[in-house]
């Protein structure tokens, strides 16, 4: 495109996971005109959902095709979700290599498709504490987040208050409570785990 027709965009969001989606919902809002780039292409519902397919529907019977798997993902298959029903929301190892020392590894998972790894999230939106912003400062490893949880308390809010999040204040300081909708009734067999922790431990 010459550049005289070039459109001249606010801002731009590379990459459309929870944070991209996220900031350019913010920007639009405010009046910004935004161009998202993604490396992956959309998922269809109808053909990219596979999660609740029977296994016997399934060549593998759910247990994936090992050697392909291997070959293709050798790492992605090691997160637990990176199975016959999901494979497809994570990338190829193979066309998208990296390196790490050898005495360090790290088990880079990635997705690439419009909404990122929202397609692997398993819908759990628990807050962090200082418990891991402060980290460093409780067993000596690594460095501290340069923020601390009380600063990043009412962005929690916001979000939590724009998604909807079910749960129950329990007033843990490891795990700080949200903005909550009504928690979801336990189970039978968890109302009776509930007590008898309760009783046993004064949990
Ligand atoms: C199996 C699984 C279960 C999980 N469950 C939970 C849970 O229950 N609760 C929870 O809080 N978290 C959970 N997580 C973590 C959570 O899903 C991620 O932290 C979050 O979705 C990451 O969002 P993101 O936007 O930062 O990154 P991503 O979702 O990875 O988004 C990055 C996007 O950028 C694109 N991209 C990358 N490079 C480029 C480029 N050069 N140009 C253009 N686009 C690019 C990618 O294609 C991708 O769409 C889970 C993760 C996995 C894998």
């Amino acid at each position: 495109m010459k550049s005289a027709q070039a459109k001249v965009y606010d801002a731009l969001v590379v990459g459309s996971g929870a944070s991209g989606g996220w900031i350019a919902k913010e920007l639009t809002e405010k009046g910004m005109e935004v161009l998202m780039l993604e490396a992956g292409p959309p998922r269809v519902p109808a053909r990219d959902f596979t999660e609740h397919i029977w296994p016997y529907q399934l060549r593998y019977r759910g247990f994936g095709n090992q050697k392909k798997l291997l070959q293709d993902q050798p790492l992605q298959r090691l997160c637990y979700a990176c199975d016959d029903y999901s494979r497809q929301f994570f990338v190829n190892d193979a066309e998208h290599p990296y390196t790490f020392p050898a005495d360090k590894p790290f088990m880079w998972i990635r997705g690439r498709q419009i909404g990122g790894k929202t397609f692997c999230w398993a819908r759990v939106s628990y807050r962090y504490s200082d418990f891991e912003f402060k980290a460093a400062s409780h067993d000596g490893y690594g460095q501290d987040w340069p923020f601390s949880y009380e600063d990043l308390e009412p962005y929690y809010d916001k979000v939590e208050s724009y998604i909807g999040v079910s749960g129950s204040y329990e007033g843990l300081p490891q795990l700080p409570d949200s903005k909550f909708l009504p928690p979801m009734r336990l189970s039978c067999g968890e109302l009776v785990a509930k007590e008898i922790v309760e009783k046993k431990f004064g949990w």
